[in-house]
Order: C-alpha cells, then sequence, then structure tokens
C-alpha cells in the first residue's frame, strides 16, 4: 500500500510541474485550446467557474445516449441505471469529503444550499434576540439568504470585520460573538473569492462547537482545489458548487451532520421527498431524499461524481500546490507594477489574486486584456460591502486552477504593462 502511494504521488506531481505531462493534461479541456480576439485564450476567471474536462463532459454524454430516466421510482432497467449513477454520485460525494452517504443532499450548487438551511433549519431555530455570525468576506450568497431569514425571523446578522487589505479578522470580535450566547449559527467561507484568504476552518468549527453554535462552511471555492475532510473539519453543515470543481453548472451539494439533517423540516415540498401523501396530509422521505424535491439534476450529479473522479486522479494535493505556486508567482509580479493595490495575504493564499492599480479603471484594463485574449474578471465579485469598506469599487481578478501556467501569466504580465502604459499615457 505504501508503496502504491509513493508511486502514484510521484507521478501526480510530474503532471502538473512538468511542461510534456502540463500539456497532456491541458488536452483534457478542449475549450482552453481556441483563439479569442486573434490571441491564444488565457483563461484566469476560475473562481466563477472552472473549465470542464473531456471524461466529465462524456460521462453526461454517455448518460443521455444510453441511460437516461427518471430516478428512484422506476422498476424498468433504465430508471434503475439511472437511480444507480445518482445514488452512486452521491456516495462518492460523501467519500470525496468523508461524510456519510445520507448526510449528502444534492443542490444546484453553494446558493441553493446556504438557502436550504437558512430556510429549513432558520425557521425552526431563530427568534428573535438571536444573532447569525458571518464574516464581512462573505459572497453575496453567503448574505442575502440569511439577511432575508433574519427579516422573517426577528433575529439579526452579525458581521465578524475584516481589518484590513491582507483580508485579517478581528479575532477578539469572533471570539466574544461565540461566547455571547446570542450566535445560533456562525457561517463563513473557506476560501475568499475576492482576498484569496484561507481561513483556519477548522479552529473556528471548534470554537463554535464549544459554544453550541452550528457551523457552516462555504467551500464553493476549495472543493476543487484541496483535500478536505467534514470530521477533521468539524462543521455541521458544509456547501460545494460543482461548477468550480471541474463538473457542469446547475449541481452541487450540502453536506450536513446527520443528526442536524433530521431535525430539519422540508425546505420544498413536491415528488420524491414523500413517504405518503393524503390529500389532508404529507410524510415525509428519510434523509436526504426529505430534501430533495422533485426530478433532481441526475446527469449533473453523474458529472459531478466524474469530476471528483478526474480531480483525485490529479491529486488534490498537488492541485492546493499548483494553486499556491501560482498565486505566489502572480503576487510577486504583479507586486512590480507601479501603483498597484494586491488584496489579500502576501503568503498561504489561494490561487485568486485581486488587485486595482491608480491610472487604469478597472472596466477598461479588463476590456483591454479581453481584446488579447486574457479572461480577467473585474467588478465587485459579489462581494460589495467589502469592497465598499475598503475604499473600492471594484478590482480586477485573475484566479487559477490545475491547468494554468506559470508562462500564462507571463503573458499577461506582458499585455498588462503594454495596456497600463496606453491607459496611463
Ligand atoms: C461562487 C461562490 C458562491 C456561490 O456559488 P454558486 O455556485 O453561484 O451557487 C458562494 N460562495 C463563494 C465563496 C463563491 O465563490
Amino acid at each position: 500500500m505504501v508503496s502504491d502511494l509513493t508511486i502514484s504521488e510521484s507521478s501526480n506531481t510530474k503532471r502538473l510541474n512538468d511542461p510534456v505531462e502540463m500539456e497532456k493534461v491541458r488536452n483534457q479541456f478542449p475549450i482552453l485550446n481556441q483563439i479569442v480576439n486573434k490571441r491564444p485564450l488565457i483563461y484566469f476567471d476560475n473562481a466563477a467557474t472552472t473549465q470542464k474536462p473531456i471524461c466529465v463532459l462524456e460521462s453526461i454524454e454517455s448518460y443521455y445516449k444510453k441511460d437516461n430516466s427518471n430516478v428512484h421510482r422506476g422498476i424498468h432497467t433504465l430508471s434503475q441505471r439511472a437511480t444507480d449513477g445518482y445514488e452512486g454520485a452521491r456516495a462518492r460525494t460523501a467519500e470525496y469529503i468523508g461524510a456519510q452517504t445520507n448526510e449528502i443532499v444534492f443542490t444546484r450548487g453553494t446558493t441553493e444550499a446556504i438557502n436550504l438551511v437558512a430556510n429549513a433549519w432558520g425557521l425552526d431555530n431563530l427568534g428573535p434576540g438571536d444573532e447569525i455570525l458571518l464574516t464581512e468576506m462573505e459572497h453575496h450568497s453567503n448574505m442575502v439568504p440569511w439577511q432575508l431569514i433574519a427579516k422573517r425571523t426577528g433575529s439579526k446578522v452579525v458581521y465578524v470585520p475584516v481589518c484590513n487589505d491582507q483580508g485579517e479578522i478581528d479575532e477578539s470580535f469572533l471570539r466574544q460573538a461565540l461566547t455571547s450566547g446570542r450566535v445560533k449559527i456562525f457561517s463563513f467561507t473557506y476560501i475568499s473569492n475576492t482576498l484569496g484568504v484561507v481561513n483556519p476552518v477548522a479552529q473556528w468549527c471548534e470554537l463554535a462547537r464549544q459554544n453550541g453554535v452550528i457551523s457552516f462552511v462555504d467551500a464553493a471555492q476549495a472543493c476543487g482545489h484541496r483535500p478536505m475532510n467534514v470530521q477533521e473539519i468539524g462543521c455541521d453543515f458544509l456547501a460545494m458548487s460543482g461548477h468550480k470543481m471541474a463538473a457542469p453548472t446547475g449541481i452541487g451539494a450540502l453536506f450536513g451532520r446527520a443528526d442536524v439533517l433530521e431535525s430539519m423540516s422540508p425546505y420544498q415540498g413536491g415528488g420524491e421527498m414523500i413517504s405518503e401523501v393524503t390529500f389532508e396530509e404529507s410524510y415525509w422521505n428519510v434523509v436526504p431524499h426529505k430534501f430533495e424535491a422533485g426530478t433532481p439534476n441526475i446527469a449533473g450529479a453523474i458529472g459531478l461524481a466524474a469530476a471528483m473522479d478526474y480531480l483525485d486522479d490529479i491529486g488534490r494535493d498537488q492541485i492546493a500546490e499548483h494553486d499556491a505556486t501560482l498565486a505566489a508567482y502572480a503576487y510577486d509580479q504583479l507586486k512590480r507594477l507601479d501603483d498597484i493595490r494586491i488584496l489579500g495575504p502576501a503568503t498561504g493564499r489561494a490561487g485568486v489574486v485581486s488587485f486595482s492599480l491608480k491610472g487604469a479603471p478597472t472596466q477598461d484594463l479588463i476590456t483591454l486584456a479581453d481584446q488579447r485574449g486574457i479572461a480577467l474578471r473585474g467588478g465587485h465579485h459579489c462581494n460589495q460591502p467589502l469592497m465598499r469598506k475598503l475604499g473600492l469599487d471594484a478590482t480586477a481578478r485573475a484566479s487559477f486552477y490545475l491547468y494554468n501556467t506559470t508562462e500564462e501569466i507571463d503573458r499577461m504580465m506582458v499585455e498588462l504593462r503594454d495596456i497600463l502604459d496606453f491607459l496611463r499615457s
């Protein structure tokens, strides 16, 4: 066993560091191999969505060509195959994060997972005087559902302050809030999509647990980028989005600790989530089916499982290392530009680098980069309150994935210098 592991690790190391192996990896992503505005495409918008490898595309095509049918209620062969594919994907997702299969609820993505908990858990467990603790670096998806539920329950949303451009949070505020007795749930991001900060999730979950506070980890930016185990993290809930981890759009997952899921009311009503229905009343199916009303995204779940196989074949530890290498390289190169402001920590960051350049409006910068075939994202990155607090209305963001290279960053730097000369002249 040990020698097997060593062999696979060393061959994996080569895959993202070695140019020949990297070429093979990139060939698995046909979309990367195209000319955009007369230049070879450089795709640096992976924090918004990642590209999908051939094996994922083929898993979806094969399902629709051979097995397509509705799940669970059918007895015929195709329906059984569809059910096996869908439930197999649930088991794969559980394995991917160290959960039990019945602790995985398929959703459209992170946003729906948060809305599910805010409603199904929040409506029953929050009231006047209660607080929902978030951080100021949350994505709008981890703010707005809680604001809505706070209004309906008379509870209050409280934010752990982000103190500076580096993304450091106010630790003493966090401690005071969690020990106040008022906070019922603490929901926070694993990796900030704006700052590239990686939060100490296990430590925060432990602090929450010691104080009887439910914890929710938004793992949208982390799930496809690093090994992850919900037992080690110690969270009650965790959410992920397939499309940010090489899988299709429209599929994601909520992990919920079995006893917490059991205690919750349904979120949406419909088929699949019931055990028995009369004209007056209905009885709920078991967890996790209780939370999956209607025909689910079967093909999406199958694509998600294929993506997990792909990522684990590359090695999530290798992907994390590759992200860190690219982020450090980009940070180092960008720092050399005059009058640049880079958000997030200098070291230990995820593969996300946001920056703004004096005398170069972000909108113009992104548009001119696109004209040279480089896909960056510009704007508030669904983090408007934080940007406002830091005195910015927009930043440009380069975000990386396993198929990006330092050569691409070099080309971005050449183009950025040229664009800056133009905008600042
Ligand atoms: C993208 C993202 C979300 C929302 O994910 P969806 O896939 O759009 O539902 C939430 N949180 C973070 C940190 C994100 O990056």
